[in-house]
């Protein structure tokens, strides 16, 4: 039998990272399986849901590199089937129409507490003989078996037993004729063919009810695995202050989604002590019964380390594009796509994130020349730099070859006639070529921005320190 599972976001908000977790995890499971895995948006909850929520969980999942193999299907399209099954149970006898009022029932709760019980729905309906009361709305409620426990294997959290006793009649349809969460969600499941569930452990204690459902409707009981929830470094659940964003903002913030990937995959899977996967291995080596029960714990320094990691081993064609990208929203307007390949390699032992290296590479895309950091002009612009400057400039205008090679030995003879240690000349040169006092190699700068943009920079120095007063 294929697995089929299934990744099923309420568009209420964004692809945080947690979310961005668990399709992760059934894109894992379904491939490492030769299964497939669907993307079902649950957006029955008209008022929180948004098309632009809908959107932006597409994009991040695009992003990732997660694509499901259909979909998306939209749950609120499917009201009609979900109401068919509703009343398909109450033909059946298993379920009925609760007619009580909200007085009623939280009168029936306050008594429940006053004798110290779990506030919970008696079931009086099931029993009610006289006839409903004209025009007074009914919900449906299924007829929860009583006694017993409920037994389930759960993947990842192991055998679980639910008292029947503890689940109340659990309304099928709302007063106003729609489905509750727990109806659409085993109605998709079964039509869509799921027979395995990844979901989150925040939704442990529903699936005893869907379970009972599933066994009224006669249908075949999907396996369950749970994932263990996100924590913050402090141990509270993840929230934004920890930096549950949106997975975009990652991307945004210069991540690679290979990194993200990698690091999501770490929240609660290991294998071995080896820390940096490509998807292909998180593929072959994933096991959902691996996945560890306790809380996982976000960690951005963790995330960063592994976003060099995956920097470093991607291709300067990869990275070039990612690099442009950066650049222009750094308000760069045009950055070079082959200036950015070449000069690649001088940034990526350097950064973490392509946002650090596009800061850092920045200089050799400006269209003007840089602005001198201050301090850094003050110290190192000086009117006595004005003859060794105007002698580098000179050779380097009829430098040839320009290349490393040749820059340097005009830069050395500058050097020896002059008198002047490597770093006298270097200091001052870096910072008419970039603005400040620290990049790459001071040649490899010069051969990468250029003889004309390089002489143009040499010369606007030399104004600058020849200046008057
Ligand atoms: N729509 C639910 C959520 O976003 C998930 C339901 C499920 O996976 O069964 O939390």
């Amino acid at each position: 039998m294929t697995l089929r599972t299934r990744f099923a976001p309420s568009p209420t908000g964004f692809l945080h990272i947690g979310g961005a977790r668990t399709a992760l995890f059934c894109h894992l499971h379904a491939r490492h399986n030769r299964g497939q895995w669907l993307l079902r948006v649950e957006d029955t909850d008209r008022e929180r849901s948004s098309e632009e929520a809908v959107a932006v969980i597409i994009e991040g999942l695009r992003w990732l590199g997660l694509v499901a193999d259909e979909g998306p299907y939209f749950q609120s399209r499917r009201t009609a089937r979900h109401l068919e099954v509703a009343h398909q149970l109450l033909d059946a006898g298993k379920a009925y129409r609760c007619y009580c009022t909200k007085e009623e029932l939280d009168g029936m709760r306050e008594e429940q507490r006053a004798r110290h019980e779990k506030p919970r729905y008696d079931g009086r309906c099931r029993r009610r003989q006289d006839p409903p009361p004209p025009g007074r709305p009914a919900v449906i409620r299924f007829i929860t078996p009583q006694g017993g426990d409920l037994h389930f294997s759960d993947r990842i959290q192991g055998d679980i037993r639910y008292p029947n006793d503890e689940l109340d009649d659990l309304i099928l349809v709302r007063s106003d004729g729609s489905p509750t969460y727990n109806l659409a969600v085993v109605v998709d499941d079964h039509d869509m063919g799921i027979n395995f569930v990844v979901r989150g452990e925040d939704h442990l204690s529903n699936t005893p009810r869907q379970i009972h459902l599933f066994q009224a409707l006669g249908w075949e009981v999907p396996v369950y695995a749970h994932m263990p929830l996100l924590h913050g470094a402090d141990g509270a659940k993840l929230s934004k202050r920890h930096g549950a964003v949106s997975v975009l903002h990652y991307r945004d913030a210069g991540f690679l989604p290979e990194a993200v990937n990698n690091y999501l995959v770490r929240l609660g899977w290991s294998h071995k002590d080896q820390e940096v996967f490509t998807m292909e291995e998180m593929i072959r080596l994933f096991e959902i019964g691996e996945v560890g029960r306790s809380a996982a714990i976000f960690d951005l320094a963790k995330l960063e380390w592994l976003n060099g990691q995956h920097l470093r081993a991607a291709s300067p064609e990869r990275l070039a594009p990612l690099l442009v990208e950066a650049l222009q929203r750094q308000g760069i307007a045009n950055p070079d796509p082959g200036l950015a390949k070449a000069v690649l390699p001088q940034f990526v032992e350097r950064a973490k994130t392509l946002v650090e290296m596009a800061e850092k590479a920045r200089f050799y895309f400006l269209e003007a020349h840089p602005e001198f950091d201050p301090a850094a002009a003050a110290k190192h612009l000086t009117p006595p730099m004005a003859p060794p400057l105007q002698e580098l400039r000179a050779l380097l205008a009829d430098a040839d070859p320009w290349d490393v090679t040749t820059v340097e030995a005009h830069f050395r003879t500058v050097l020896e006639r002059h008198h002047l240690k490597t770093g006298q000349l270097a200091q001052p040169v870096r910072v008419a070529l970039t603005g400040g006092t620290v990049s790459p190699g001071i040649f490899e700068v010069l051969h990468c921005l250029g003889r004309e943009t390089s002489l143009a920079r040499l010369d606007k120095a030399i104004a600058f320190l020849s200046r008057p007063g």
